[in-house]
């Protein structure tokens, strides 16, 4: 498993939420971090159908362009009971001509989950694939995910996307009602980032 012997981190996203979550979960770590967005970097298209997948083709293309180890989450949510996983295609769910439209999109999966008479509770996970990359094409990957219930109606401001709807198991609130503090600590990126940080960094 090779180390990260620098302290600089490239952030391979434009997800201001996503990269709130990686400075919150990286900072006890003394790394410094900058985004894609920061160095006018316009990532890939996701073309792989797999988390794996689509993390190594930004991390790798950010390390290449900017000469520095990169960091890239792919991520998603599985509902059980669906027959049309979002998995890797979660963020399509919530396209519109007029952007992302996640209250769409979460509407769209309840709805869903009542044609089919879904068991209740609505089992649902959330995954993260972080891939590292170096600029000599050297890639690590670490895999993360958090097991929960869908629940309806929407509960909650904080977080971004299918937040207001998940409840992780063992708690009583949505990751939509959570301090960021608590789902800094138990999200699926939470636990692929700790991964990453006990097997690449030294601290
Ligand atoms: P991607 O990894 O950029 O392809 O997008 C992942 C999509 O999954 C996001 O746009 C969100 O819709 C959803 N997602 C991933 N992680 C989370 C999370 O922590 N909370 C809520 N939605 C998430």
């Amino acid at each position: 498993m090779r180390k990260l012997n620098s302290h600089e981190l490239i952030i391979a996203t434009h997800n201001r939420r996503k990269l709130q979550e990686f400075e919150a979960i990286l900072a006890p770590h003394s790394i410094t971090t900058r985004c894609a967005a920061d160095l006018n970097l316009q990532l890939p298209l996701e073309t792989e159908p797999t988390f794996v997948g689509n993390a190594r083709i930004k991390a790798h293309f950010v390390a290449k362009q900017t000469q520095l180890p990169a960091i890239a989450d792919d991520s998603g949510m599985m509902v059980e009971d669906l027959d049309n996983q979002p998995g890797v295609y979660t963020a399509d769910w919530a396209e519109t001509p007029h952007g992302r439209d996640y209250v769409k999109a979460m509407t769209k999966i309840w709805e869903l989950l009542e044609q089919k008479k879904a068991p209740h509770p609505r089992k649902a996970k959330f995954c993260s694939t972080i891939c590292i990359a170096w600029p000599d094409g050297h890639d690590e990957i670490f895999n993360g995910y958090v097991e929960g219930n869908i629940v309806w109606p929407m509960r909650g401001t904080i977080g971004f996307g299918f937040d207001p709807i998940f409840i992780p198991d063992g708690h009583q609130q949505t990751f939509g009602e959570m301090p960021e503090e608590v789902k800094n600590l138990i999200s699926h990126r939470a636990l692929s980032l700790q991964k990453f940080a006990e097997n690449c960094l030294d601290d």
